[in-house]
């Protein structure tokens, strides 16, 4: 391609048979090199996925990308069509979106154990600054991303844009949400979850089909749904255009899981077999850190912490993967959310039930208890207010979010209020709809000290819940000042050292892969004074 690309680096696996040096010796050998170069990909690209970058750092970030010429080849033997041992892909990183500055160029490889994901954690970089970067194979060059670093630890920047997602399912509608988000050219975006669904649509109606039309479940399956949803041209556009920082939600495993229980609460270690193959899809398609996030089984660290200088700290939280099973399961379908009230369910308001388990509540209490940041945001996957639910026999809470761990939630909260935690500010999805909420230390006492602020996206695409059954029980909620369930868009915040605007964003329609975008609603938070302001 471009001449100022170095040397195309070798392809095939066979080229480098057996040898665990191979990909350096080829690289100090220019005569090898032209040869290896011989190798083509006539077969398919195999950058069809696209590219990442993710988990940024004061002097670096991770790339990603995986080898897929056919991405949604189904046999587990051979995935996107790949086969053989690791293959080593080239890189380079430059300072000018032409490439034409390269400060770092070298070999990465891509796993044979992760799909042919490479996972490329770069650092020695500068801080505070964009990159450019792509990957090169044998005749194949990848799209050009771009990555960011933070900025220097001491560093006192005084304003961020950043966006957040939730809820992309690829059968309810086109992700022109993840387009419009990209024109907005945030610094980053937080993916808060449900980034794929599992499951297969049947009730309702469908935009476009997940492509094998069987419920993910197994290693196969899950990779065959992330590999069609990173073809989609507006997830790919966002993701080369914008850093990632990820969370997961319940879908990219199964609906309302919760730790070892499944939705049905199915025998716990069969669940768990389920879940490791999830959890390494997952990896296999995101740009997190190999040193923190590489799989072990069911086991998979994701919760992570990023400063931007010291106008903010994110926590990024698992909501899933420690979390007490749902509160009050009876058989044999009653699984998953539901509502319960004080009088039906004693278990739901138990003191030793958790949502973020306790290593993660403590990382999380030390992260608020030290954090030096003007704004303290914790990005998580679902609603945190208390939402009442008038019905015959009393209030109903759902046991899926924040209300199915009220002693949790609570905990948190006075945590917060006690240590004075500076400006915090709690976002979330899975609702498929816009919140803006005030977060109270008791939400029965309408008097008690607003906390924290919390706003919840919308969905991408997915459909959203009755409208007039959540909207009739506002009064009953009055720390809740907006709710929109019938809207699917993004969220874009501007926040600079006194002042935080949050943007709610509306596409026309997500049946429509040209929707267009515009503000629904937007709210601030002014520094020192927590809750929501302009509802
Ligand atoms: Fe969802
Ligand atoms: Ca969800």
């Amino acid at each position: 391609m471009s001449s100022g690309l170095p040397p195309n680096l070798p392809t095939r696996r066979r080229v480098l048979t057996g040898a665990a040096g191979a990909g350096l010796a080829l690289i100090a050998a220019p005569g090898m090199l032209r040869r290896a170069a011989a190798q083509s990909w006539r077969a398919g690209d195999p950058f069809s996925l696209g590219v990442a970058a993710g988990a940024p750092r004061p002097d670096g970030f991770v790339l990603w990308t995986r080898l897929a010429p056919e991405p949604l080849a189904s046999n587990p033997e051979t995935p996107g069509g790949m086969s053989g041992g690791d293959v080593p892909v080239g890189y380079e990183i430059a300072t000018d979106p032409a490439m034409r500055d390269v400060v770092r160029r070298g070999v990465a490889s891509a796993e044979q154990a992760f799909a042919y994901s490479v996972h490329l954690d770069v650092a020695g970089l500068r801080p505070g600054r964009s990159y450019w970067y792509r990957f090169t194979n044998g005749d194949a060059v990848s799209r050009i991303g771009r990555a960011v670093t933070l900025p220097a630890p001491g560093a006192t920047p005084d304003k961020l844009r950043f966006g957040f997602v939730s809820c992309s399912n690829y059968e309810h509608g086109y992700f022109s949400g993840y387009r419009h988000l990209a024109d907005e050219n945030p610094e980053f975006v937080l993916y808060l979850g449900d980034y794929i669904y599992e499951y297969i649509e049947e009730r309702r109606p469908v935009v476009r089909r997940h492509s094998d039309g069987i419920e993910a479940a197994t290693l196969p399956t899950y990779r065959n749904r992330y590999a069609q949803y990173k073809l989609d041209p507006d997830l790919q556009r966002l993701h080369a255009e914008v850093p990632a920082l990820v969370t997961w939600d319940d879908h990219e495993v199964q609906d309302d899981y919760a730790d070892k229980w499944g939705k049905f609460f199915d025998d716990p270690a069969q669940f768990l077999i389920r879940r490791a193959a999830a959890y390494r899809a997952f990896y296999e398609h995101m740009p997190v850190r190999p040193i923190l996030s590489r799989p072990e089984g069911p086991i998979m660290r994701i919760y992570d912490r990023f400063g931007f200088g010291d106008l903010i700290e994110i926590s990024m939280i698992d909501g899933r993967q420690y979390r007490s099973r749902e509160a009050c399961y009876t058989p044999p379908n009653k699984g998953g959310t539901h509502l319960e009230s004080n009088e039906s369910c004693a278990e739901r308001r138990d003191a030793g039930r958790t949502m973020l388990g306790f290593a993660q509540e403590a990382w999380l209490n030390s992260n608020l208890g030290h954090s030096k940041a003007r704004w303290n945001l914790i990005a998580q996957d679902v609603l945190m207010a208390q939402l009442g639910i008038k019905q015959d026999s009393g209030f109903g809470f759902s046991t899926d979010d924040w209300d199915g761990y009220p002693a949790n939630r609570g905990r948190l909260l006075k945590r917060i209020h006690d240590s004075q935690v500076s400006n915090p500010v709690v976002v979330g999805g899975d609702a498929h709809s816009f919140f803006a909420n005030d977060l109270r230390l008791d939400f029965d006492d309408p008097s008690s000290a607003v906390v924290a602020t919390e706003f919840v996206g919308t969905s991408i695409s997915s459909y959203g819940p009755p409208y007039d059954l959540i909207a009739k029980a506002l009064p009953d909620n009055p720390h809740v000042h907006f709710f929109e369930s019938r809207r699917r868009g993004y969220t874009c915040v501007d926040l600079e050292r006194a002042h935080m605007q949050v943007r709610m964003q509306a596409v026309s329609d997500a049946t429509d892969p040209k929707a267009e975008v515009a503000t629904l609603k937007a709210f601030a938070v002014e520094a020192g004074r927590p809750g929501v302001v302009g509802a």
